[in-house]
């Protein structure tokens, strides 16, 4: 607290990322990072950029990277925005789209940002509690009384997701406010309404080169919909920033969108040892949610999931947990490579006695 601080910053509750610490031979299967580096391509890219012309301003339009990402989703560039990771573009969608008069709607279990952004822009808003299986129900969203409705497909920190239908029921029910889906996880299993953007108006899907692309460090992220709702983006953008990704992060992030074919090798490989992972939990006796992400959550029924996140952490290896009274004995497994995953689940076995 200071007395120079403004109003506003004294009341903000800042979201706590986890954490990324510097220790040696850490198992980090905490903050859902892809455990397969980036493309070679996406790395030659950089090195390419990184050149005399880092002394010129980055194109502010990024449009040979809105380029790339309209070509692969069979869209134009104008209904593609990009910003400096995801969490750049959801928070200018939460400025520019979500905050009305009417409260925006998202669940009680889900990424921790959103009330964050609803803090910091002073939006009203009002939290819709999953089901007991932890899985949003659509018809809790059709009370038309929505400002707006956000949420990711599949959620987070549950991992659970709705198909085609059960997201173009929510859009279709509420045309007169904006839908943001948030899909950093979509590319692990979930089922994207990229298709629905040429019908629907009022849809914004938004992804991330940081989870399934393996480019968290780049800071890439990016929302596709109608060009009006680009444009609204556009002029928070405009307002706040020209220049949010710099010349390193477009080359590395068109040529991540160009690399189809190391895309699907490597999140392929993800899902599979997630597959493994939850086996090997299950053996133990966790319960595990069926994951289209590249997470599983998991509790165990003899062993509170905070005691096991200490114990887990003497042994060299960390997890999320998260506090809130649903879910407070889950833990948030990133997907790390089989080797990773295998430690985990022995470091699990010995801890269980
Ligand atoms: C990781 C994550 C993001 C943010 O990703 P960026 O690294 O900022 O692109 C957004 N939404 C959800 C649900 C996430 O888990």
């Amino acid at each position: 607290m200071s007395r120079f601080w403004s109003r506003l910053v004294s009341t903000l509750d800042p979201y706590v990322p986890g954490e990324q610490p510097r220790i040696q031979n850490l198992v980090k299967l905490n903050t859902n990072e892809h455990p397969y580096g980036p493309s070679p391509r996406v790395v030659a890219a950089i090195a390419q950029a990184n050149s005399d012309d880092l002394r010129l301003y980055p194109d502010p339009t990024s449009l040979v990277l809105r380029q790339a990402i309209a070509r692969r989703e069979s869209l134009v560039p104008e209904q593609v925005f990009v910003g400096n990771g995801s969490d750049e573009v959801l928070a200018h969608a939460f400025q520019a789209l979500l905050k009305q008069e009417r409260p925006l709607l998202f669940p009680d279990i889900t990424y921790s940002f959103y009330p964050v952004y609803c803090g910091l822009y002073q939006i009203f808003h009002r939290t819709v509690a999953l089901d007991d299986a932890l899985v949003i129900r659509p018809e809790d969203y059709l009370q038309g009384d929505a400002g707006g409705i956000i949420f990711p497909n599949p959620n987070a920190p549950t991992g659970r997701g709705l198909g085609l239908d059960a997201l173009e029921r929510i859009v279709a029910g509420n045309p007169d406010v904006v839908v943001v889906i948030d899909e950093a996880y979509v590319d692990f299993g979930g089922v994207s309404a990229t298709p629905l953007i040429a019908r629907y108006p009022n849809l914004l899907v938004v992804q991330t080169m940081s989870k399934s692309r393996s480019l968290a460090g780049l800071r890439v992220g990016y929302a596709m919909g109608h060009p009006d709702l680009i444009q609204g983006l556009d002029r928070v953008k405009n307002s706040f920033n020209s220049y949010p990704l710099d010349r390193l992060a477009q080359a590395g992030g068109v040529a991540a969108i160009e690399d189809e074919d190391y895309f699907q090798r490597t999140r392929g490989a993800v899902i599979q040892s997630r597959e493994a992972l939850s086996k090997g939990l299950c053996a133990l006796g966790f319960d595990v949610l069926p994951s289209l992400a590249n997470f599983v959550f998991a509790s165990h029924p003899k062993r509170p999931a905070e005691e096991l996140a200490a114990a887990l952490r003497e042994r060299g290896i960390i997890v999320r947990h998260f506090r809130h009274p649903r879910i407070a004995n889950f833990l948030r497994i990133t997907v790390g490579t089989d080797a990773q995953c295998g430690q985990l689940v022995a470091a699990c076995n010995e801890i269980l006695g």
